[in-house]
């Protein structure tokens, strides 16, 4: 990106962990002149302003994308339609709406009636994040070596899909253009469903805990904290990617648990050949994965010692709660 503000005025609906992030971001790297910001609760705004994250944190979403070229919804999926009705009429022509939902078809259907011709909406979706939640959580470095995937519709204005792009890219993300339907069925098999398994087998050792007497407790320093370190996640933001990746997610269902039924099956039959064969399968795949890391251009300002880095496991499988 050249040197020099990318976006005159840059406005974020919901200062979270992804608008926390992007404003930290956008104002370490220079690439916005100005930012307005808003937020649903006094509480936070409030926050905001303490924070410093934005040049001008109002009360309304209408006030926050007067005059803006370049806004992000981010807030939860579930509330993108009804932000979309707010800022139609006040956006600005030339404009490019953007969102951060960890879902896409869903969030298309229902922000896109409400945006007027001439705005370039062009949805988007980080897949980098923790299971902390509000505007404290954000930082810079959240978008580093990770993907930004974009679901511009085919006939997007290029240039306008390019800016957007050169923006994520400034952060250190890669960008990837999909469809949004491809964008549900891929996070539902890398992303949804591994949480959807994890809260699940929360749910199976609290319930054993009366048998065991709290052993899985104090067991758990092995692959159970490990596997279930996602289900630490915001429940209303899974709550809504449930509810809006709903076909995809049932049809990555259907599929694992069919392969579920043949290792139960291996299990009780004590079938060592295809327990050995299967374990032998996966873990060829698991270790192969590795190798579709990718370079991505380092943005211009180190990374936070405190926060978490960059792995090495490859993008978008690296662990983080992308969703
Ligand atoms: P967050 O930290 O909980 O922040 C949510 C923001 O949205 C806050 O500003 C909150 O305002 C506002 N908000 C909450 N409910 C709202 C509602 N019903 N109507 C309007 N505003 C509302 O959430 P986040 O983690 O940044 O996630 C935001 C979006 O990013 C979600 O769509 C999620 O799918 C996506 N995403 C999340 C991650 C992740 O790992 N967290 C990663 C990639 C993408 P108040 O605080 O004022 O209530």
């Amino acid at each position: 990106m050249a040197p020099g503000p990318a976006f005159d005025r840059l406005a974020l609906i919901g200062v979270g962990l992804i608008g926390g992030s992007i404003a930290r971001a956008a104002r370490a790297l220079g690439l916005v002149r100005t930012i307005a910001a808003t937020s649903r609760s006094e509480p936070t705004r409030q926050r905001i302003r303490e924070l410093g994250l934005a040049d001008e944190v109002v009360d309304t979403s209408a006030a926050a994308v007067a005059d803006a070229d370049l806004v992000i919804v981010c807030v939860p999926i579930g509330a993108c339609g009804a932000v979309a009705r707010e800022i139609g009429p006040h956006l600005k022509p030339g404009a490019i709406v953007s969102d951060v939902g960890s879902v896409k078809a869903d969030v298309v259907r229902e922000m896109a009636p409400y945006l007027p011709a001439g705005i370039h909406f062009i949805p988007g979706h980080p897949v980098a994040g923790t299971e902390d939640s509000g505007p404290d959580a954000g930082f810079a470095e959240l978008f580093i070596n990770r993907w930004c995937i974009l679901t511009p519709a085919k006939d997007a204005d290029a240039s306008a899909v390019e800016r957007l792009s050169q923006f994520w890219k400034a952060f250190g993300a890669s960008v990837e253009i999909m469809s949004p339907e491809h964008h549900d069925l891929v996070l539902a098999v890398t992303s949804h469903v591994p949480h959807l398994i994890a809260y699940n087998i929360v749910g199976t050792a609290f319930d054993l805990r009366h048998v065991t007497e709290s052993e899985i407790l104090k067991y758990s320093a092995g692959g159970f904290r490990d596997f279930t370190r996602i289900a630490a996640s915001d429940p209303t933001m899974w709550r809504d990617i449930f509810l809006h990746n709903r076909d995809a997610v049932l049809e990555v269902l259907g599929r694992f648990n069919e392969d579920l039924s043949t290792l139960t099956r291996a299990v009780r039959n004590g079938d060592a050949e295809t327990l050995y064969n299967v374990f032998a399968e996966r873990r060829a795949i698991r270790r192969g994965m590795i190798q579709f890391t990718l370079d991505s251009p380092a943005p211009n300002f180190q990374q936070s010692d405190s926060k978490p880095k960059a792995d090495p496991m490859p993008r978008p499988y690296a662990a983080s709660n992308d969703d």
